[in-house]
């Protein structure tokens, strides 16, 4: 390791406060510091290499590391102009809102701001607005499903249905309820012939529960992704959608997560024949190449703010300081290039399959694998220590497979408790240029590793 390595990690030691660790844990063990990033590997500051399956860590890299043609594209626009607050517009964002849309029929105006939270706090923000000036304030609540995650801010958290998340963060926004999750695999309402549909109604329950005149809006992941990879069985997409319909409630999808390809179709809900009234995303729409996520509606949706002068306050009184920085459109722009010209969208489902057939192979084998699932480069394996009772494995389990998996050059998520998203549940989100050997990579270690803890 060079000199100057040496010292980046303990200024890290010393100075950084990581995400989502408990670092105590640092002072045995020398923290991670990444240093390149080229395609799907990446390197940290000890010189070791790994395949990454994780796209970044929070499955947000899709085009894959060290592309320079969105470097050029940012550096190229903040010559130009680097900034000017939303409140006006700017050349990549209205261009970016315009080819963005195209590819999302239904949908009509983009909102644009830093992070997924924040996307889905403008949403909230939107429905809120929205019960005030239509139904004097009375439609305001948001309904939320367990094992969903909508981010780390306060309202976003009171919308999240993980306790691991939420606890100790209280108290929490009110007006969010939550209902109960559609995992088939850990089936909450027995075995029943139409899991989906049964699932789904639990929905309409809690609508009826908080009365449907007070309920404004239901947030969901299409695909739930950090809650433990969570695909929704057969029959539940249609069944929330008719819910919606009947007690008119608006449906907003968080594909903060899912968007721009991850899933083997450009968005989750477009696997489902769904049509949201507001969409979110972030994490992929730049690829994290720059901050920036989308708040998307439906003209409908924007229309309720279109009030007649009389009413001062109907305008979305809201902005966001770093909207208005153009580095995010202008790599959104290429990024989305990058997407449609190596047809990324098409390889993510490709090799989504692939990588799932070679993990259900692995299934046969190893009996602490319970369940595989997911759909494109969003896949999760199931941990359990018995099959038939579907026992989970303590979290410290799936912490350690992957911690082995790294030493292998493997990164599969994170090596803290924070990656084991159902606790027991590995994910894998490689880029979405991933390669037939370098899927083979991830089932063979995952197979090693496996077969050395058993
Ligand atoms: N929504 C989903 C589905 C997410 O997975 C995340 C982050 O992991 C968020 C929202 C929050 O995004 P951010 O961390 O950019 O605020």
């Amino acid at each position: 390791m060079s000199i100057e390595n040496t010292a980046v990690i303990e200024q890290d030691r010393k100075h950084v406060w990581h995400h989502l660790n408990q670092h105590s844990v640092l002072k045995s063990q020398d923290p991670m510091v990444m240093v390149k990033g080229e395609g799907s590997r990446v390197w940290d500051a000890k010189g070791n290499s790994y395949l990454d399956a994780s796209s970044g860590g929070v499955w947000c890299v899709n085009v894959g590391y060290g592309r320079s043609s969105i470097a050029e594209a940012v550096s190229k626009q903040l010559t130009e102009l680097n900034f000017f607050a939303s409140t006006a517009g700017t050349v990549p964002a209205a261009e970016f809102a315009e080819k963005l849309l195209a590819k999302m029929p239904g949908m009509s105006r983009v909102y644009y701001a830093s992070s997924g939270s924040e996307a889905n706090e403008k949403a909230f923000k939107i429905v809120r607005q929205i019960a005030h000036l239509k139904y004097g304030g009375k439609k305001h609540k948001i309904l939320y499903r367990e094992r969903d995650y909508h981010g780390s801010t306060i309202a976003a958290l009171s919308a999240t249905g993980q306790e691991e998340r939420r606890k100790q963060y209280g108290p929490f926004a009110p007006g969010f309820v939550e209902f109960p999750h559609c995992c088939e695999y850990r089936s909450q309402f027995g075995d029943v012939s139409d899991y989906g549909v049964r699932a789904a109604k639990e929905l309409e329950k809690v609508i009826l529960q908080e009365g449907p005149d007070t309920v404004g809006a239901v947030i969901l992941e299409p695909i739930t992704a950090g809650g433990g990879v969570i695909t929704p069985p057969e029959g539940y997409w249609p069944t929330i959608m008719e819910i919606c319909k009947k007690y008119d409630v608006l449906l907003h999808i968080d594909e903060v997560v899912c968007g721009l390809g991850r899933t083997g179709e450009w968005f989750g809900y477009q696997h489902y024949g769904i049509k949201p009234d507001i969409v979110t995303l972030a994490k992929g729409v730049a690829s994290s190449y720059a901050a920036i996520s989308c708040t998307v509606t439906t003209e409908e949706v924007f229309n309720e703010f279109m009030a007649d002068s009389s009413d001062r306050e109907a305008y979305f009184r809201d902005i966001s300081t770093f909207a208005g920085c153009t580095a995010g459109p202008a790599a959104a722009l290429e990024n989305l290039r990058i997407l449609e010209q190596e047809e990324l969208v098409h390889n993510s489902k490709m090799m989504g399959d692939y990588l799932l057939e070679g993990l259900i192979g692995l299934q046969a084998k190893h009996p602490i694998i319970g369940d595989v699932r997911g759909k494109g480069l969003l896949l999760g394996i199931e941990l359990v220590s018995d099959q038939d009772a579907k026992t989970p494995v303590d979290e410290s389990v799936a912490v350690k497979v992957a911690g082995m998996c790294m030493a292998k050059g493997l990164i599969i998520g994170r090596t803290n408790r924070s990656f084991a998203s159902l606790n027991n549940t590995l994910c894998l989100c490689p880029v979405l240029t991933l390669s037939k050997q370098e899927a083979d990579f991830i089932v063979t270690t995952i197979d090693e590793v496996l077969a050395q803890l058993e």
